[in-house]
């Protein structure tokens, strides 16, 4: 494949030649990197078995991880969802488009490929102008994995994804940073309760709000309901270290025992205690409001990537609100690297 192409749609507005590409492209069976608030997707057309096999090949994805499908509206939605309960209703009319990936019965017609041969489908409307265009022009589904290669920190900026996948997809439409930083939340509604399966850019206290009680577990029977969430996700080549959120003395001490054994260490902190520690180049310093923080923590596990440090010394956060999809992601960062890499 030749070099991909990127498209500009400056200020999140949608630029109207480069949406009709897009759409020839998908119509093709080609693969179109799409901006979201949460994360740059890669889109394939959803009903096209062979543009969805070209997505597991691009990002090198195992094909036991089931894919969310992106639809500009409820309408469309009804072309995958078999049936949804009744909280799974109130969620879609409340929080669509937005952040939140609902796993609901699907049709018989969805392609095994794109729910992983389970009776269920993930889909959501995403919050983003020119995708909304879109997926609006496209007129049907699009399967929409982070576009990214398998494992690493999902792409929040275009160049993340030219990093990760140019020359292996055909267009980027680029719209600057996405907003949230973070992946969806994912909840299945089939079950009452309904089972968060992934924490992401909806918090788990906003949803409760609407719904009442959800559950979260990690138990192996869930984790085989979303075979995704088994593999190592979002991690650099470095090594990932957590230390607790203000924690100086444990930051100077994972610090100097890292450096000792050799190691060539960065750090990513948020609070003034910690940010004023080993001031050195690969030392970034994020903003302690956790929001920010979560738009800003991928591109800073790449940055460090690329200064080839062998270790990331990372300051946790308070797992509140977006603040435990943050931990959650960075945990999966910091898994032991010999574990089989999503
Ligand atoms: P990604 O698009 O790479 O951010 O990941 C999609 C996430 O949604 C993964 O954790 C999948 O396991 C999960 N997922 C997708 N489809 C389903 C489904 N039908 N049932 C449960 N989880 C799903
Ligand atoms: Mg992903």
């Amino acid at each position: 494949m030749p070099r991909t192409r990127i498209i500009q749609c400056a200020d999140g507005i949608p630029n109207p030649d480069g949406i009709t590409d897009a759409v020839g492209v998908l119509n093709a069976g080609g693969l179109v990197a799409f901006p979201t608030e949460t994360v740059y997707g890669l889109g394939a057309d959803a009903f096209n078995q062979a543009a969805v096999r070209k997505i597991f090949e691009a990002k090198g994805r195992p094909s036991d991880n089931p894919l969310i499908v992106h639809v500009a509206s409820l309408e469309i939605a009804w072309h995958f969802i078999s049936d949804i309960s009744e909280k799974g209703l109130t969620l879609a009319s409340r929080f669509w488009p937005g952040p939140l990936t609902l796993v609901v019965k699907r049709k018989e017609i969805v392609p095994s490929l794109v729910t992983a041969g389970l009776e269920t489908v993930a889909i959501r409307i995403p919050n983003h102008a020119v995708t909304l265009e879109l997926l609006a022009r496209f007129g049907g589904g699009l399967v929409g994995p982070s576009a990214n290669s398998s494992g690493r920190p999902s792409p929040t900026s275009a160049d993340h994804v030219v990093q990760d996948l140019n020359g292996k997809i055909d267009l980027i439409l680029d719209s600057g940073p996405t907003i949230i930083g973070l992946e969806s939340t994912v909840i299945d509604v089939t079950t009452n309760p309904p089972v968060i399966l992934r924490l992401g850019g909806l918090s788990r206290e906003d949803i409760e709000k609407e719904i009442g009680e959800t559950h979260r577990t990690r138990s192996k029977d869930l984790l085989k309901r979303s075979p995704g969430t088994r593999y190592r996700h979002y991690a650099p080549r470095a090594q990932v270290v957590i230390v607790p959120h203000q924690d100086r003395d444990a930051f100077v001490k994972q610090l100097e025992h890292l450096k000792d054994e050799g190691k060539r260490v960065g750090a990513i902190t948020s609070s003034e205690d910690l940010n004023a520690v080993d001031r050195s180049p690969s030392h970034l310093i994020l903003s302690s409001s956790v929001d920010r923080y979560a738009q800003q923590i991928f591109h800073a596990l790449r940055e460090l990537d690329r200064s080839q440090v062998d270790c990331i010394l990372v300051e946790g956060v308070e797992e509140t609100g977006i603040g435990a999809a943050i931990m959650d992601r960075l945990m999966k960062a910091s898994e032991n690297k010999s574990r089989h890499n999503g």
